[in-house]
């Protein structure tokens, strides 16, 4: 059996909607509305959905890069949400972000040595020349030269800047790295040499990764098991072979009906959702996809469905699939 890395429990992260002369909480924007999923050691996990689901707001919240409204994460045995922020600091050595654009994740005025330096000054690791060595590894293992060390971000494409974003989440030898989106922002024919360079480093170094994207493509090819978010909650999680072949939500059922074909003896039927995304200030009651579910029952709009296993090794939170629910259908 798979060793757990992580473990989150009832996850939210909610923002007050303050309005009013005494600038009073009005509302809550679920930007991630109770989840709860496991991150096996070694392998990756992939979260997708539609912008604005609160995929990126799950990553963030892992780290405590924003702090969740409540909710549980375990990480190797430690509830870090209970930590204080000397001693999360500390922890985040373990746990490292990959963020989407290259462009604006690098300081401009700082060299490449000097940024790949940097975590490891902030956490007092090495003596000047240790460090230096560290650089020049972490430059060599992720594809760039000695000589690319003294150039400024600018100097450098799409590409390379995400090379020297993996090399600086890889400066505190983590054992876990969140990539958000860290191919979205790059040319197709780049996107698959620095999806290799990941695999590459993974198998490398023993990294457990979460990988967040909206391309379910790039899913396809690099993760494990993938977790589907719907307006910030969790609605499948299973092993990637399942969820392609045999999707059970109606919600992944219709995003997978979007991702083109190459075989072109394969054909498709697209499933159009209607209507539109609903504010997460304003989720439906009952199951938040309600409102555009093609199967939708009167139940669904009453209660909400727990995520629960439908079958061995997979998760789905739909009353479709729920017992009683199963037998008034039969
Ligand atoms: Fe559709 Fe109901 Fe399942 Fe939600 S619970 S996905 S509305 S069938």
């Amino acid at each position: 059996m798979s060793e757990s890395l992580l473990e989150v429990k009832s996850l939210k992260k909610y923002y007050p909607i303050n309005k009013g002369f005494f600038n009073k909480a009005q509302g809550f924007v679920k930007a991630v509305d109770d989840i709860t999923f496991s991150v096996n050691k070694g392998e990756t996990f992939g979260l997708v959905g539609e912008s604005g689901c609160g995929k990126s707001t799950t990553g963030r919240s892992l780290l405590r890069l924003i702090e969740p409204t409540a909710g549980e994460i375990w990480f190797e045995g430690q509830d870090i949400t209970k930590l204080s922020m000397e001693e999360m600091r500390k922890r985040r050595r373990e746990m490292q972000i990959v963020f989407q654009d290259p462009f604006s994740s690098l300081d401009p005025r700082n060299t490449v040595q000097r940024i790949l330096e940097e975590p490891l000054i902030v956490h007092g690791v090495g003596n000047a020349k240790e460090r230096r060595a560290t650089v020049e590894r972490l430059a060599d293992v992720v594809g760039l030269a000695k000589v690319h060390l003294q150039r400024y971000p600018h100097q450098f494409s799409g590409g390379q800047r995400q090379r020297i974003g993996i090399a600086r989440a890889l400066a505190l030898q983590p054992k876990l790295i969140i990539a958000d989106e860290p191919v979205s922002a790059l040319d197709v024919s780049i996107q698959s040499q620095v999806i290799n360079l990941m695999q590459d480093l993974q198998s490398e170094f023993g990294l457990t990764y979460i990988f967040i994207a909206h391309d379910l493509s790039v899913v396809k090819h690099i993760c494990d098991r993938v977790a589907v978010m719907y307006l910030g909650r969790i609605v499948e999680i299973t092993d990637k072979n399942k969820l392609y072949s045999h999707p059970l939500h109606p919600y992944t059922q219709a995003l997978l009906s979007a991702v083109p074909e190459p075989d072109p003896d394969i054909r498709k039927e697209r499933i159009i959702l209607q209507g539109e995304v609903p504010s997460p200030s304003n989720a439906p009651v009952g199951c938040a996809f309600n409102t555009r579910c093609p199967r939708v029952m009167d139940v669904c709009r009453n209660l909400r469905p727990a995520l629960q296993e439908t079958e061995p090794g997979h998760l789905t939170a739909c009353h479709l699939y729920e017992g009683e629910v199963k037998s008034l259908l039969a």
